[in-house]
């Protein structure tokens, strides 16, 4: 028998392991738990520490099939520690987690995906699926075709051309559907009723949503098997705060990790800022909003974990920023030049809400404090359209190139009397 299986979040009835989501008694949403006092036992970090760099090494904390094979190595991705970006900030103490180099498709996501492809083999399914903001697709797509499913993946529309084309590439099925996210995500809940298929963010999404946790799992070990101060995590649908909070839980109580407070910040667009609205507010549950933001891979009007997300971040004292999309963009700028890490505009998100965060002493410069980087800037280059003029080309001269260089030093303005 497993060690883990499926447990409503609210009402505590266990569903065992199944294509499920949701619980049939209280209609509230179910999430993996594990037989914890079996694992105090076996899982220490010497034994991590001999497994090969990347998200499999914490196995024992993931729902997986057993014996499963994974046919990728997944995740272990750096862990910077920031110095130029934290004198921007006014920080002292910042790292930034790199998802931007995440493998196989250069975001988080191919985490969750790992996971529940795992799952979707063990349970029957050949064809996956998923609704996606970009980079959830990308990651279904590639990761179908290297386990040898067949992949539909359903879209909204205007999605960046670099994510579309990102997801076709490996030969997945594309449906572009004339709506926004939440109105995509809602069909796919019909489609799944109808059609045998594993949705990855639907029918399977208790096992998608612990492949998050590896992000927590490799802060704290990449940290020397500490955790930080302060975690700040861009939110889509409020998913992967929540479980890096999660993992960090486990950490503590399998002895793998000292238990001290953490704060957690989340970050999002004010075009689309469900989350972080409701926690400004001091309310319990977000109110639905309708995304008008180029942060697309974060724009989801109604968050499907909204409610455990402002649980997670007002609990732990910390807090919720958002951002316009022009500070997003000089922030793809800012981390690009002071670090050399290009994140797409989620990674904006974080790092102008981390700026907030310090201008408004919500983070202290003192703290451990991780930024989450969750995704790549090459697949939202149309983020920076017009940023960056091409300058003419010059003859392949020496000549013309100490004339350009010349042209290119400060002219010394002359002072007049
Ligand atoms: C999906 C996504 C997120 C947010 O994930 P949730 O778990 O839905 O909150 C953050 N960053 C990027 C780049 C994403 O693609
Ligand atoms: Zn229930």
């Amino acid at each position: 028998m497993a060690h883990y299986e499926l447990r409503c979040r609210e009402c505590g009835k266990t569903w065992g392991n199944q294509p499920r989501s949701i619980c049939d008694d209280c209609f509230s949403p179910l999430e993996i738990t594990y037989d914890y006092e079996t694992l105090r036992a076996g899982f220490t970090r010497e034994k991590i520490a001999q497994r090969p760099p990347n998200i499999w090494r914490y196995s024992e904390l993931l729902p997986l099939p057993q014996d499963y094979r994974p046919s990728l190595p997944v995740g272990f991705t750096p862990l910077l520690s920031a110095p130029h970006l934290a004198k921007e900030l006014g920080a002292r103490k910042l790292c930034i987690k790199n998802d931007a180099v995440c493998l196989p498709t250069l975001s988080f996501k191919d985490r969750v995906v790992a996971v529940a492809l795992a799952q979707a083999r063990a349970f029957g399914f050949d064809t996956v699926s998923c609704s996606s903001t970009g980079n959830l697709a990308n990651s279904v797509a590639a990761q179908a075709a290297r386990n040898g499913f067949k992949a539909w993946i359903f879209i909204p529309a205007d999605l960046e051309p670099a994510k579309i084309l990102g997801t076709q590439v490996y030969g997945a099925k594309v449906v572009r559907i004339a709506g926004s996210y939440d109105q995509v995500n809602r069909l796919c809940s019909q489609i799944a009723d109808e059609h045998r298929w594993g949705f990855v963010n639907v029918n399977l999404r208790p096992y998608y949503a612990e492949g998050s946790k590896t992000v927590g799992f490799e802060i704290a070990e990449q940290l020397g098997w500490r955790l930080p101060d302060n975690v700040v995590v861009p939110m889509a649908g409020g998913s992967l705060i929540t479980k890096i909070k999660k993992a960090f839980d486990e950490l503590i109580a399998l002895g793998l990790v000292d238990a001290r407070p953490v704060k957690f910040f989340g970050a999002q667009a004010t075009g689309c800022s469900p989350i972080s609205t409701a926690v400004k507010a001091g309310r319990p549950d977000i109110e639905p909003q309708k995304p008008a933001t180029i942060a697309r891979s974060l724009a989801i009007g109604n968050p499907a974990d909204g409610h455990y997300a402002i649980e997670a971040i007002t609990k732990s004292g910390g807090w919720s920023e958002d951002v316009s999309d022009h500070e997003l963009v000089e922030s793809i700028q800012l981390l690009a030049e002071t670090e050399g890490v290009f994140t797409e505009t989620a990674g904006g998100v974080t790092v102008a809400c981390a700026r907030k965060l310090y201008r408004d002493e919500r983070i202290s410069p003192d703290e451990t404090t991780v930024l989450c980087i969750t995704g790549n800037g090459l697949k939202t280059t149309d983020a920076l359209a017009g940023k960056y003029e091409s300058e003419t080309a010059i003859a392949p001269k020496l000549a013309e190139f100490e004339r350009y260089l010349e042209s290119t030093l400060d002219v010394p303005e002359t002072v007049e009397a």
